[in-house]
């Protein structure tokens, strides 16, 4: 160690067996952790002058010894909440993560200011191992990254009990939900360091926010005693749009080259998710011919292509990963303007987790989705299809008709979105639905008559049935089950065959959409809601998208970056850039470790005299100014001389 600030500063005798080396900003907090000085950490190691949301809060409370459950959507800025109560306190605080291809970028990225990280993983040779075990044993590490697997070791936990673990923090916790798309089983081993650690402090947090998956991290990981941190999941710098699927490749590159930019006006990075390894290669070739700079990554791919392609995407600017959804997760680069979606995501949390992977800077982000009725027959079959038990595929189903009323509202996505989370909010004006409402005709006629048909099974008959056997009814459709249930005697009985089996899956999945339909348990049966009254009673009208057969006529275009710089802010940016990427091959880093956009933006704009100015800027911390500052200053001085 020793290499960054942290290392050659202050050390502090904390106990008697141990030395704690801390920044000099933080000496104070560390000889006195109630202090209250997390904001010190915030403006002299991280750059940053105000905490975000409940940040502040979370810290508060993991400093001072409690457990936490902390729900964010991605880029709400999760790492801070575990990062600043681990320098606070004594000791050392392990991370469990996910995936041990990312622990290098995460390790460099707090080395670049200044915090004393490393990792365990399986990827480092016995040597590297023990020089990590010795630093840790001796104190002379704020943050550990540990693997789960590796965690879940006796010898990993025997090293550890002979330090001090100043917290745990677990992050991607959802990867212990089984039902969850994410499921790792070393995940659920994690309970057991609630006994064997009982006051060491452990924070859990995830960008998946469902109340299932809530439920399940707090049990799995024995975290009744926890404080919640429920955020708002919204990221209003996203931009959905959801279109229809004609010709997904050239579509994609319409989309790409109308708003792949950066402020700047230059290629930005994307991530564009297919679902099959074969689709992915197709689109990634189809894009390099079209020149754009794409590479292909999925699990098929050997492990070193695979680890070239992300180091690329992380290193160059503006290079476009076409991946399955192997790619992607824990993937910290801020500066990903879109991610397009060419076939329909499996569940809601997925897209969302997807989607959340464009703008982490806060920046004005696309994320773009092309889909098609052949997607939902495909999806459907292959849930039919797979191994997996009832109860699972159930799960499928349900997560796949949430994706897909997302995918049919006539009303604002982000309001869909956020509420598949439990939050309610109002039209965002900045999604498709929003800035071009869809042509909507009314289905009130139909609601009354769907709805109705519930009502009957209900009172009349004590039944409730899935979507299917009521769309049967209401279309007159003799099988073995409405004959064995006598459906064919209820009066709703054939009132909507002159819809077609099809639409009326729509207006079901509309119906569920709009809140005036509910699917209750886990055999997906349907319910009514709390409005479904109003729609019977003829309270309440009911719109529903329109599908017609024509061809959609092209959207017009918009672009991701609303608010780009003014022409000489643009010219410093990408002077800036050059400077950043030089800066960054010298280190082996990727860019953003360096500076992140958003910093160098600002700095663009504001044109900094001193370091003075410089280390005001948002993104610049200490480390950072001593190590960049001359190097900055210089750059914007002789772009300034140019007579700019
Ligand atoms: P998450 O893990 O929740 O996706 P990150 O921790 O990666 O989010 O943070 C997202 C981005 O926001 C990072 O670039 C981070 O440095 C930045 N960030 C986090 N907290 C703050 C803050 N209080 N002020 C300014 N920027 C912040
Ligand atoms: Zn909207």
């Amino acid at each position: 160690m020793g290499r960054c600030r942290l290392g050659a500063s202050a050390r502090v005798s904390s106990s008697d067996s141990t030395t704690v080396t801390v920044p000099p900003a933080t000496v104070e907090a560390m000889t006195s952790p109630a202090g209250g000085t997390a904001l010190d950490v915030l403006s002299h190691v991280f750059g940053y002058d105000a905490f975000r949301g409940d940040q502040a809060d979370i810290v508060d409370h993991v400093t001072a010894g409690g457990d936490a459950v902390v729900l964010m959507p991605t880029g709400g800025g999760k790492s801070l909440c575990y990062q600043i109560p681990a320098l606070l306190r004594e000791g050392t605080g392990v991370v469990v993560s996910p995936l041990i291809a990312l622990m290098h970028d995460q390790v460099q990225a707090l080395k670049a200011v200044g915090v004393r990280a490393d990792f365990l993983n399986s990827t480092q040779t016995p040597d590297e191992r023990s020089r990590v075990e010795r630093a840790y044993l001796s104190g002379d590490l704020d943050i550990l990254y540990v693997a789960p697997e590796r965690l879940n070791t006796d010898s990993t936990r025997s090293l550890l009990a002979r330090g001090t673990i100043a917290l745990f923090a677990i992050d991607e916790a959802h990867c212990v939900s089984q039902w969850g798309h994410d499921f790792r089983p070393d995940y659920l081993a994690l309970s057991d360091l609630a006994e064997l650690w009982p006051d060491v402090p452990r924070i859990a947090l995830t960008a998946t926010a469902t109340e299932a998956t809530h439920r399940e991290i707090t049990q799995r990981l024995s975290l009744g005693s926890a404080r919640h941190f429920v955020a708002s999941f919204d990221r209003p710098n996203i931009q959905y749009r959801i279109v229809p699927k004609r010709d997904p490749r050239a579509q994609l590159v319409e989309f790409i080259r109308a708003e792949g930019r950066d402020a700047a006006g230059e290629d930005a990075a994307g991530i564009v998710y297919a679902l099959s390894r074969a689709s992915v290669e197709r689109t990634a070739e189809y894009l390099v011919q079209r020149g754009i700079n794409a590479l292909p990554y999925h699990a098929g791919l050997d492990a070193s292509v695979r680890a070239e392609a992300q180091s690329r995407f992380l290193r160059d600017d503006g290079v476009v990963i076409v991946a399955t959804i192997a790619f992607g997760m824990g993937i910290d680069k801020p500066d990903v303007r879109f991610v397009a979606h060419i076939d329909l995501p499996k569940s809601v949390e997925g897209y969302y987790q997807e989607t959340g992977r464009a703008g982490r800077d806060g920046e004005p982000s696309v994320a773009w989705l092309a889909y098609g009725l052949q997607d939902v027959v495909q999806q459907r079959r292959m849930i039919d299809d797979s191994t997996a038990d009832t109860a699972h595929k159930r799960q499928a189903m349900h997560h796949l008709d949430a994706m897909l009323a997302l995918c049919e509202t006539v009303q604002c996505r982000r309001v869909n979105l956020l509420r598949y989370f439990g939050q309610e909010s109002t039209p965002c004006g900045n999604c498709d639905t929003c800035l071009d409402p869809p042509a909507v005709v009314d289905g009130t006629v139909a609601a009354q008559k769907l709805l109705s048909t519930i009502v009957r099974l209900d009172r009349e008959r004590h039944q409730r049935f899935g979507a299917g056997q009521i769309i049967d009814i209401l279309r007159g459709k003799e099988t073995a089950r409405t004959r064995q249930h006598g459906h064919d005697t209820l009066s709703t009985w054939g009132i909507g065959d002159d819809i077609s089996d099809q639409r009326w899956r729509g207006i079901v999945r509309q119906l569920l959409a709009q809140g005036l339909l509910a699917t209750r348990g886990e055999y997906g049966v349907l319910g009514l809601t709390e409005t479904s009254g109003e729609v019977l009673r003829g309270d309440r009208t009911v719109q529903l998208r329109d599908e017609p057969e024509r061809a959609p006529r092209a959207r017009s275009a918009r672009r991701a970056a609303a608010h780009e710089l003014e022409p000489a802010a643009a010219e410093l940016f990408e002077k800036l850039r050059e400077w950043r990427a030089a800066t960054a091959r010298e280190q082996g880093a990727p860019a953003y470790i360096v500076f992140s956009d958003a910093t160098l933006r600002d700095i663009a704009v504001a044109r900094p005299a001193d370091t003075a100015a410089l280390g005001a800027i948002s993104g610049v911390g200490d480390t950072k100014l001593a190590r960049y500052g001359e190097a900055v200053i210089d750059v914007v001085q002789s772009y300034a001389a140019l007579g700019s």
